[in-house]
């Protein structure tokens, strides 16, 4: 179903665990989430392409360096690949501020995207993040919303935002089998 689609993914609360009220901020506090090594195989089958869209808003704060940012990518991305799997390409937005263009639920980083892999389709496209905000970043786009209530379990489904909604990774990579 979704061959030749692109899959965006959100990092904190679907990637890795989520911190309560703090960040990432060393590959030691970075703890990948259950099953998700596992899954991006399983999705590197089906999707043409998987780049991940997060706000970092701990680099624009000052407690996080892009260099120490892209420390932690390079060690997620070395896991992710000696597990099999992919991310093709990783953007982040350090601003703080709710208005800026590359923080989601604004587009920007979904138009960098587009820029550097001009074959994508927003329409054949998935979204999965675990905020409504990831969730309003996809369908202002036209993709296909996922939900993972990994840190808002209270957000019921149906919901306008959300085309479906799983636990974790794991269990949308299942689905899609
Ligand atoms: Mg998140």
């Amino acid at each position: 179903m979704y061959k030749n689609w692109t899959l965006f993914l959100d990092r904190d609360g679907v990637i890795n665990d989520e911190i309560p009220d703090s960040y990432v901020l060393s590959w030691d506090m970075f703890r990948f989430s259950n099953g998700v090594l596992e899954a991006l195989p399983l999705l590197a089958q089906h999707f043409g392409r998987i780049v991940m869209v997060t706000n970092q808003r701990c680099i624009g704060r000052g407690l996080l360096t892009v260099n120490e940012l892209e420390t932690i990518h390079q060690k997620m991305l070395d896991q992710v690949a000696q597990h099999g799997g992919r991310i093709d390409k990783i953007y982040f937005c350090p601003d703080v501020d709710n208005s800026s263009p590359c923080r989601k639920p604004q587009s920007g980083m979904a138009m960098a995207a587009k820029h550097d892999f001009p074959d994508i389709d927003f329409t054949r496209s998935v979204m999965v993040g675990n905020t409504l905000s990831d969730m309003e970043f996809g369908k202002q786009l036209g993709m296909t919303t996922v939900f993972i209530p990994s840190t808002k379990p209270q957000l019921a489904f149906p919901h306008p935002l959300m085309d479906a909604r799983f636990n974790d990774l794991w269990l949308f990579s299942q689905a899609i089998q």
